[in-house]
């Protein structure tokens, strides 16, 4: 595999986006067709266009033959469509509205503005914030090959721009309104005590449904799976909400958000589970193959995914105990959530 194809089929994931550009140059599939109910988004604008893409005359005249038909939908189209399509009991609309691509959500529009998902008053003063990623995240784990000198080079780099970017200010504001947490405080009202795989955790109220469907497909999969069970037996602990940033930046980390889990072994026999633990004792932190990490059974990666949870093993910058709830990743990535929400 080539250099450009080895690390587009890996993601960055909790990293800020600025080195994610790479990245998206691959770009990210269509997100299906589910159109929007918008009465600010015109049933006659054709669908999968940006402001920029749009001629003047066209956006005037619905009436106009819909040249662009065939034009892939924008990034901003494709996030909003994903979100709206993962977050159906709190985002109740999308628009192409005032230049930009728009979610609704409690009664206020937040606008992609390049992936910073910003309220209208603040798009005028956008700057202090770097986007959120909105990463490429592979169905499966590509084979594991050892970074040619090139791709070890740039990886070096990369992690010299993750540890330098400390300040990096991650918008907030519309994770922040979409799980009603603002503060350590909040964050406290929105959490809940739960009994998950024997173990007490704390996670957001609003994803006990899909935790709750989660540990009875792995516990049923469990009685036909060596490996599951065994898997099952190995755990030491769990946890996920915990008010913190994410390590060695200033952005918020899903674990403050109750949206995060961390499955530990009780003994890793060895393995690597978190790239930074990695980088702390060798510098070549992605030199390390897979059957030398700890990984879940794929079976228990695969029920996660299927209730909208993403899998840290599956990042470049590898957490391989750490699943967060992120439906419009998977969305975004063809990746279909079979579960009940
Ligand atoms: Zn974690």
């Amino acid at each position: 595999m080539k250099t450009g194809v080895f690390l587009a089929f890996f993601l960055l994931g909790e990293i800020p986006c600025s080195a994610l550009g790479f990245l998206q140059q691959g770009g990210l599939l269509g997100v299906g067709t589910g159109a929007s109910n918008s009465t600010l988004f015109s049933a006659e604008t054709p669908a999968g266009l940006t402001a920029e893409e749009i001629p003047p005359v066209l956006e005037m005249n619905p009436l106009s033959p819909n040249i662009h038909a065939s034009a892939a939908p924008s990034r901003a189209e494709q996030v909003m469509r994903a979100l709206l399509k993962a977050h159906p009991k709190r985002i109740k609309d999308i628009a192409f509205v005032d230049g930009d691509w728009a979610v609704e959500l409690n009664g206020d529009w937040y606008f992609y503005a390049e992936g910073k998902i910003l309220p209208q008053d603040i798009r005028s003063s956008s700057e202090p914030y770097t986007p959120q990623p909105f990463y490429n995240y592979p169905k499966d784990l590509p084979a594991w090959q050892r970074p040619t000198k090139e791709e070890a080079a740039r990886l070096a780099q990369l992690t010299i721009a993750r540890r330098s970017q400390q300040a990096a200010n991650r918008s907030q504001f519309f994770y922040n309104a979409l799980w009603g947490i603002h503060n350590r405080a909040e964050a406290w009202e929105q959490v809940k005590t739960i009994r998950f795989l024997d173990k007490n955790i704390l996670v957001h109220h609003a994803i006990l449904e899909e935790l709750a469907l989660v540990e009875q497909q792995i516990t049923k999969t469990a009685r036909n799976n060596r490996q599951v069970r065994q898997w099952l037996d190995s755990i030491g602990t769990i946890s996920a909400w915990n008010w913190r940033t994410i390590a060695d930046t200033q952005s918020t980390s899903n674990h403050a958000y109750g949206m995060a889990i961390d499955i530990l072994p009780k003994t890793a026999h060895g393995l690597e589970t978190y790239w930074l633990w990695t980088a702390q004792k060798r510098e070549d932190w992605w030199n390390v193959p897979y059957s030398a990490r700890y990984h879940p059974p794929d079976a228990v990666v695969k029920i996660f995914e299927s209730y909208g949870f993403i899998w840290g093993g599956k990042w470049l910058f590898y957490d391989t105990m750490h699943f967060e709830y992120r439906p419009e990743i998977l969305l975004l990535n063809n990746i279909a959530i079979t579960g009940q929400y």
